[in-house]
């Protein structure tokens, strides 16, 4: 650790938190993470790099939190096209709000749930993820989640967990279920 770095510093920098693997688990502890955040009356902010096609319990509380900002990808695009470019426009303009909340430094907590596939289906450059992340408000922490986490995001990060699948229900044909999968 840096020497000209004060105990007061070191107490209030923003962590870098990578929730990776196959296991269940990634999203549901980034969205524990705002919970505690909201506790604290700090301002939390969560971006989906998924298509919202499908309610799920954590939007519909979202919308009841004002103090939370939470935005799912691809809100006022159409989905029914296959078309790649369509998907690769809303991972842009998601990452364009993910800027716009790292720049504002209004938030204490966001969470880029689900980034790492757009990096995996080339929607978004690692680079500008990457120097974006370096050059955020020094007391804001990131949550990033996903499978593959790519080792440039590993390396810079503070905190990273490897979730492993021990057991899922899926494999025994369970289906997802209301209020624990979504
Ligand atoms: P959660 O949102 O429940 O914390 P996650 O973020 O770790 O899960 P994702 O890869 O985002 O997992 O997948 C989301 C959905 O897939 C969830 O409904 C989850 O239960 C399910 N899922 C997660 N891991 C597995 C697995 N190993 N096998 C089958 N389904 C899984
Ligand atoms: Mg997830």
């Amino acid at each position: 650790m840096e020497a000209s770095i004060s105990p007061k510093e070191v107490k209030e920098k923003g962590l870098l938190i990578i929730y990776t693997g196959e296991g269940k688990g990634k999203t549901s502890a980034a969205l524990g993470m705002v919970y505690r955040t909201l506790g604290w009356n700090k301002k939390a902010a969560v971006i989906q790099f998924i298509k919202g096609k499908w309610i799920t319990g954590d939007r519909k509380f979202a919308a009841t939190l004002p103090q939370l900002s939470f935005s799912t990808m691809g809100e006022g695009f159409t989905w029914e096209s296959q078309d790649l470019n369509i998907d690769k426009k809303a991972a842009q303009s998601a990452w364009e709000k993910a800027k716009e909340l790292i720049k504002s430094g209004e938030y204490f907590l966001l969470v880029l749930d689900e980034i790492t596939y757009t990096v995996h289906h080339d929607f978004l450059p690692l680079t500008d993820i990457v120097s974006t992340l370096q050059n955020r408000p020094k007391d804001l922490t990131v949550v990033l989640t996903g499978r593959d986490a790519p080792k440039e995001l590993i390396d810079m990060a503070d905190l990273v967990t490897e979730m492993k699948k021990v057991k899922h229900p899926f494999d025994q044909g369970v289906p997802a279920k209301q209020g624990v999968d979504f």
